[in-house]
C-alpha cells in the first residue's frame, strides 16, 4: 500500500509515468530516456514505475520522479533499468484499484507503457476502468472527491517494446533488429564450423506465435529451409525437406546446410516440430552430420542495435506528443511503424489484429492467419522462398518473357550490394531469366570489349552467388566511373551481351550513370532498355529514397565505435571525443549515428560551423559536464561530418575545446575512416536488399515484351527503387516529375529536400543543445 496518504494538490505540471512492461527488449532504455526528456521538454515532469505494473500496484518507491541527467548513457544499455515484470496483481481489478491510487496521490494521469501485446492490453483495460476506479476510491473512502477531480481522463499510450516482432499494424518492434542481429551474429559464427566439416545446423531461435525473427535470420543467413509458426509445412514436408538438402548439397556443391526453426514452428496438425525432430531427419534420412544450436536468451541480451535506438528514440518522443495531444474521447493509441514512417494506430485494433493471427492458426485456418498479418511479412516470405528454391520449372516464364539481365555495381562499396546481387540473382534463376554480372563497374564491361576478354560479363550460377549471402562489400567489383567516358562501347557491349535489362547496385554514382544512360538513348538505341538503380551507399544520399542498402551497417560500426570510445573515458570523466563521420556532402550518417549515441553535437554540411556554434557549444559542454552526477562516468560525443567545413577541422575543433576548456575536460579527435564500411552487413541491409532486388526484377519484368521505342518513351523504365515515408515506390528519373529535375542538388550529389533534417531538431533537444542558453 502507498505510503502517501496526504491530499494533494494538483501538480503545476503535468506528470508523465512511464514503464515497461512483458520480457525486457533492447531498446526500451532508449524509450524511457526519449520519453523522459521529451516530457521534461514539454514542460511536463517524468515519473519512472520500476517493475512494469508490480511498481504501479506497489507504489512507494517503486513509482519516482525521474530527471534529465538520471537517464544520460542510457541509449547504449541493454535491457531495461527500470526493470520490466509479469504482474499477476494488475491482471485483478483489486490490483489496478490500488494502481490508480498510487497514480492519483502522485498526480499522475498520463502513462506510457512500452511492452508486449498483454501489456497493452492491460493499459487499456485499466483506462476503461479508470473513472469506476476513481468512484470506487472515493466510496470506500480511500480518496476524496477534491482529490480524483482534477484526474477525471486517463491517458494511455503504448510503445510496442518486443523482440519477437509479434504485434499486428506495425513493420517493426522496439527490440526486433537488435534481437535478429545477435541471432544472424551466431549463425555467421557457424558459417565457418559448418563449410569446414560439410556439417548440418539446426538452429532455434524464439518466436512462439511469431515467425518473424526465424524469417528474418533464414533469408539473412541464406537457410535451407525454415519452419515458422504461421505457415506450417505441408504434409510430407520430412520428404520436401531432404529433397531440397540433398538437391542443394548434391547437385549445386552447397557444403553449408542450415535450416531455422522457430521455438513455436508446427505441423498442420499443430504438434510441434522441435529441432531435435529435424536434427534426427536430416541424421537418419541424409546420413548428415548434423548439430542442434538453441539461442536462448541471448537473443534478448547486449546493447540496441542502431535501428532499435532511432526507433525507440522517436517513438518515445512521438508517444508524448501523443500524450498532450490526445482528446478524452479518442482511442489510446500505440506509436507504430510503416517503413520509414512514425505513426499512431488505435492501440486495441493493433491489439486484436495481433489476437486474431494467433486464433487462426489455432483453429488451423493458417490463410487467414497470414491475411492478418503484416504486408510487408507475406512479402518477406514470398522473396525467401523465391530465393530459397531456385530452379524451380513451374514458376519459369514462357520463352519469349525470359530476359538477360545485366548487373553492376557503381561507386564505393555498401554492405548489402552482394545480398542485392544474390536475390537479384536467384530470382532470375527462379523465373528462367539470364542474371549476368558485369565484374567491375563500367571500365570493367569496357575492358572486355577492347579485344581482351577477361571474364568481365559473366553468368552467375547459383552456389557463386549464395556464398555471398553475408559477406560484406562488393563481390563482383564496383568502381566509381560513368558510362559517359565512353558511351561508344558502352553501348556495344550492351549490344554484345544482348543485354535486355540493367540492374544497378550502388550510390550517387549509380545514380548519375542511369541518368547519362537515360539521356543517351536519344543516340545509343541498346540504352532503350529498362534501367533500375537500387540505392546502395553508406552515406545515404540517393535522390528517390530514404534509405540506401549499407547506411544501417555503417551506423551499427559507428555506435559500436563511439560506444567503445566513450566507454573508454569512464575513468577520467571529463572528456569530449569530436569523431568525424564520413558522408560526403550529406550529413545523413552524422545526425543518424548522433541521435543513436546519444550526441552533445552533430556538425552537418548542410548547416556548416561557425565561429559562434562552437562557442556556445563549448559553454554547453561546461555546463553538461558541471551537472554530471557520478555514476555517469563516460564520455560525451560530438560528431562532424567530413566536409562539414573546410577551416574547421575534427582536430581543430578537439583541440579549441581543450584550449576553451582551461582544464575543466578535455577533448580527442578520432576519425574511424574507412572502418565505417563495415564489416559483415548488418541484418536490415540483408533483408532489405533481399526484399529491393526482387522488386526491381519484378519491375523489370513489366518490360519483358515491350519495343525498345515504348521503352524510351515511358519515364518508369529509367528509375530508382526507395522507400518514402511509409511507401516503397519506382521514381522515374526523367520526365517533368522526374528525380533528375526535381529533386536532385546535382553539385552537392544529394537530394534537394533531405528527409531527416528534422532529426536535428530531435537531436538537440535530447541532448539540451537547442534549449541551452548560456550565462550571459
Ligand atoms: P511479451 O511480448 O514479452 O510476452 P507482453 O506484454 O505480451 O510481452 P504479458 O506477460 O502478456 O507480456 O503481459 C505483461 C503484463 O501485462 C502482465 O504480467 C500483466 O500484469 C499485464 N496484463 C497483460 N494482460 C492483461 C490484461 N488482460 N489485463 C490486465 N493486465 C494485463
Amino acid at each position: 500500500m502507498s505510503t502517501i496518504q496526504a491530499p494533494v494538490e494538483p501538480p503545476k505540471r503535468r506528470r508523465i509515468g512511464v514503464l515497461t512492461s512483458g520480457g525486457d527488449a533492447p531498446g526500451m532504455n532508449g524509450a524511457v530516456r526519449a520519453v523522459v526528456r521529451m516530457a521534461i521538454h514539454s514542460d511536463c515532469e517524468a515519473y519512472a514505475v520500476f517493475e512494469g505494473y508490480e511498481g504501479l500496484v506497489h507504489g512507494g518507491d517503486m513509482i519516482r520522479q525521474i530527471h534529465w541527467e538520471d537517464v544520460r548513457g542510457w541509449l547504449s544499455r541493454g535491457g531495461t533499468l527500470i526493470g520490466s515484470a509479469r504482474s499477476a496483481s494488475f491482471r485483478e481489478r483489486a490490483g489496478r484499484l490500488r494502481a490508480a491510487k498510487n497514480m492519483v496521490l502522485r498526480g499522475i494521469d498520463a502513462l506510457v507503457v512500452c511492452g508486449g501485446d498483454g501489456s497493452l492490453t492491460g493499459a487499456d483495460v485499466f483506462r476503461a476502468e479508470w473513472p469506476g476506479l476513481l468512484k470506487e476510491l472515493v466510496a470506500n473512502g480511500e480518496l476524496t472527491e477534491a482529490q480524483v477531480q482534477p484526474y477525471q481522463v486517463l491517458n494511455i499510450v503504448g510503445l510496442v517494446g518486443s523482440i519477437d516482432n509479434d504485434m499486428s499494424g506495425t513493420d517493426a518492434t522496439i527490440g526486433c533488429y537488435s534481437s535478429l542481429t545477435r541471432i544472424c551474429d551466431a549463425v555467421d559464427d557457424v558459417f565457418d564450423t559448418a563449410f569446414s566439416h560439410q556439417r548440418g545446423f539446426v538452429i532455434e531461435v524464439m518466436g512462439r506465435h511469431c515467425g518473424w525473427l526465424a524469417l528474418m535470420a533464414a533469408i539473412s543467413t541464406g537457410a535451407d529451409w525454415l519452419f515458422i509458426p504461421e505457415i506450417p509445412p505441408r504434409d510430407g514436408w520430412e520428404d520436401d525437406m531432404c529433397s531440397i538438402i540433398t538437391k542443394n548439397r548434391k547437385e549445386r556443391g552447397k557444403r553449408i546446410t542450415i535450416v531455422i526453426v522457430a521455438e513455436g514452428a508446427q505441423d498442420r496438425q499443430l504438434n510441434k516440430i522441435s529441432s531435435s525432430t529435424i536434427k534426427d531427419i536430416l541424421t537418419e534420412r541424409l546420413g548428415l552430420d548434423t548439430r542442434v544450436t538453441v539461442l536462448g536468451h541471448t537473443q534478448r541480451g547486449g546493447a540496441a542495435c542502431a535501428y532499435d535506438r532511432w526507433l525507440s528514440t522517436l517513438q518515445g518522443v512521438e508517444a508524448v506528443r501523443a500524450v498532450l495531444e490526445t482528446t478524452p474521447d479518442a482511442p489510446s493509441p500505440v506509436i507504430t511503424i510503416r517503413e520509414n514512417k512514425i505513426m499512431r494506430t488505435p492501440l486495441m485494433e493493433a491489439v486484436s489484429l495481433t489476437k486474431e493471427v494467433t486464433s487462426y492458426i489455432q483453429a488451423k485456418d493458417f490463410d487467414k492467419a497470414m491475411t492478418l498479418r503484416d504486408a510487408e511479412f507475406k512479402e518477406y516470405h514470398r522473396a525467401y522462398l523465391n530465393t530459397a528454391t531456385p530452379d524451380h520449372p513451374k514458376l519459369f516464364l514462357p520463352e519469349k518473357k525470359r530476359m538477360r539481365i545485366a548487373i553492376i555495381h557503381v561507386g564505393a562499396p555498401a554492405g548489402g550490394m552482394n545480398q542485392a546481387t544474390r536475390a537479384a540473382v536467384n530470382y532470375c534463376l527462379t523465373r528462367g531469366h539470364t542474371p549476368l554480372a558485369i565484374h567491375n563497374g563500367f571500365p570493367g564491361l569496357c575492358r572486355h570489349h577492347a579485344d581482351k576478354p577477361v571474364g568481365s560479363v559473366r553468368e552467375v550460377k547459383w552456389l557463386e552467388s549464395d556464398n555471398w549471402v553475408n559477406e560484406g562489400g562488393s563481390e563482383i567489383g564496383t568502381n566509381r566511373s560513368l558510362p559517359s567516358e565512353d558511351f561508344e562501347t558502352t553501348a556495344k557491349c550492351f549490344e554484345l551481351y544482348k543485354f535486355d535489362a540493367l540492374f544497378v547496385v550502388g550510390g550517387f554514382e549509380a545514380f548519375t550513370a542511369v541518368s547519362q544512360l537515360r539521356k543517351a538513348r536519344v543516340t545509343y538505341p541498346a540504352f532503350r532498355i529498362p534501367m533500375v538503380v537500387l540505392p546502395a551507399t553508406i552515406s545515404n544520399n540517393v535522390p528517390g529514397t530514404e534509405y540506401s542498402l549499407g547506411s544501417d551497417t555503417c551506423l551499427n560500426t559507428l555506435i559500436t565505435f563511439c560506444d567503445a570510445i566513450r566507454q573508454s573515458a569512464s575513468s577520467s570523466r571529463r572528456r569530449v571525443f569530436v569523431i568525424e563521420t564520413q558522408g560526403g556532402k550529406s550529413g545523413y550518417i552524422a545526425t543518424t549515428a548522433g541521435l543513436a549515441v546519444g550526441a552533445v553535437a552533430v556538425y552537418i554540411p548542410e548547416e556548416g560551423i561557425d565561429i559562434q556554434m562552437l562557442s556556445r557549444d563549448i559553454d554547453f559542454l561546461r555546463d553538461n559536464f558541471a551537472r554530471d552526477k557520478g555514476a555517469n562516468r563516460a564520455g560525451k560525443i560530438i560528431l562532424r561530418n567530413e566536409c562539414a567545413s573546410n577551416t574547421y577541422s575534427t582536430q581543430v575543433i578537439a583541440d579549441m575545446i581543450k584550449e576553451e576548456a582551461k582544464g575543466r575536460f578535455e577533448s580527442r579527435a578520432a576519425v574511424p575512416g574507412h572502418f565505417q564500411q563495415g564489416g559483415k552487413p548488418s541484418p536490415m541491409d540483408r533483408v532489405r536488399a533481399l526484399r529491393m532486388a526482387i522488386r526491381c526484377m519484378q519491375h523489370i519484368e513489366n518490360y519483358a515484351d515491350k519495343s525498345p521505342e515504348e521503352i524510351s518513351v515511358d519515364e518508369l523504365s529509367a528509375a530508382v527503387i526507395g522507400i518514402k515515408g511509409s511507401q516503397v515506390l519506382f521514381s522515374p528519373m526523367g520526365g517533368p516529375t522526374g528525380l533528375e529535375e526535381t529533386e536532385t542538388d546535382w553539385p552537392r550529389r544529394r537530394p534537394k529536400s533531405e528527409f531527416w533534417l528534422e532529426l536535428q531538431g530531435v537531436v538537440n533537444m535530447l541532448s539540451g543543445r537547442g534549449t541551452f542558453k548560456p550565462e550571459q
